[in-house]
């Protein structure tokens, strides 16, 4: 995970493993799966808001769903050592939603989708009803303390499920502003926000433009409401650090500032 803001772990982490329920893909550019059964039936928690998980996905050709034996460091050394042929996928997500007994994961569809290519992205894409996988609940990052004069959301993508998730939590009297890049108008999603949130969408409607480039733009020429925001910004890791800046640059305090940069453009991808 790249660099953060606070982190708010469960009290105890436990690997669940369930199944692929249904997949299908939501707008363009974003894939849905929804998984349940096995432990995920009665082990999971919901806890609203930006809560993510590290998932475990068989790569391409394997067979089964290898898991490291433990969650503590020494069974992260473990799967590092694991041999690729066993070793799982392993990335970061964030609950879209739940339902009982079903968690829907949204998965931005970037890059190659086929056969063989090795991403969570490519697993969404190809998996089908069935196929194993597991996920170590890591709890929620956002976290304000009801002290701020209102919100600040900035997202672009891979953001989006913990920016709606975000806005769905916020209290019914809360006011703010968030700014949601999406690739093209067709990715807009319906959104849950307070009636005082207002939802800024922005489409960069250009295939070769570096996600969160725009959102970054968009914020730093905005006129921002008065008083003192709270603010959660996640997503491409130049959008993150950029939008930090600015605010800090405003006078925004750094511990008013939930900052995730979730993937860097141009990073190698994780083994
Ligand atoms: C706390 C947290 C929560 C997250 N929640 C979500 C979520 O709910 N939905 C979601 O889609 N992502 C989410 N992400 C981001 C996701 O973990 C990364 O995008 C991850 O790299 C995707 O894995 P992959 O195997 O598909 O691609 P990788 O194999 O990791 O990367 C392959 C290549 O694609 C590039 N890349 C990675 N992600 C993207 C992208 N979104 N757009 C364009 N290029 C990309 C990489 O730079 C790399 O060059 C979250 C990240 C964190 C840290």
């Amino acid at each position: 995970m790249a660099r953060s803001s606070t982190l708010n772990p469960p009290e105890t982490h436990q690997l669940l493993r369930g199944e692929v329920l249904a997949a299908r893909r939501v707008t363009p550019h974003m894939l849905r799966v929804t998984v349940g059964g096995g432990d995920l039936a009665d082990g999971f928690v919901p806890r609203g808001a930006d809560q993510w998980f590290r998932l475990f996905v068989p790569r391409p050709g394997q067979d089964a769903l290898h898991l490291p034996s433990g969650v503590d460091l020494k069974g992260y050394a473990r799967y590092l050592t694991m041999p690729e042929s066993r070793r799982p996928l392993l990335r970061n997500y964030t609950v879209r939603a739940t339902r009982p007994g079903e968690i829907d994961i949204d998965l931005v569809a970037h890059g190659a989708l086929g056969p063989g290519t090795v991403s969570a992205a490519g697993w969404a894409a190809r998996c089908e009803v069935g196929s194993p996988m597991a996920l170590l609940d890591e709890g929620v990052t956002f976290a304000a303390d009801g002290t701020q004069d209102w919100t600040l959301v900035v997202a672009e993508e891979s953001g989006l499920p913990a920016a709606l998730g975000v806005l769905a939590a916020l209290p019914a009297d809360a006011r703010g502003v968030a700014f949601l890049e999406v690739p093209t108008a067709e990715d807009v999603q319906p959104v849950d926000a307070p009636a005082h949130v207002e939802v800024r969408w922005l489409h960069r409607d250009d295939p070769h433009a570096v996600p969160g480039a725009l959102a970054l733009r968009t914020v730093a020429a905005a006129t921002l409401p008065p008083g003192r925001p709270y603010a959660f910004v996640v997503g491409e890791q130049a959008l993150t650090q950029g939008v930090r800046r600015h605010l800090v640059a405003q006078g925004v305090a750094k511990s008013d500032i939930a900052f995730c940069g979730y993937w860097k453009h141009g990073a190698r991808p994780a083994r």
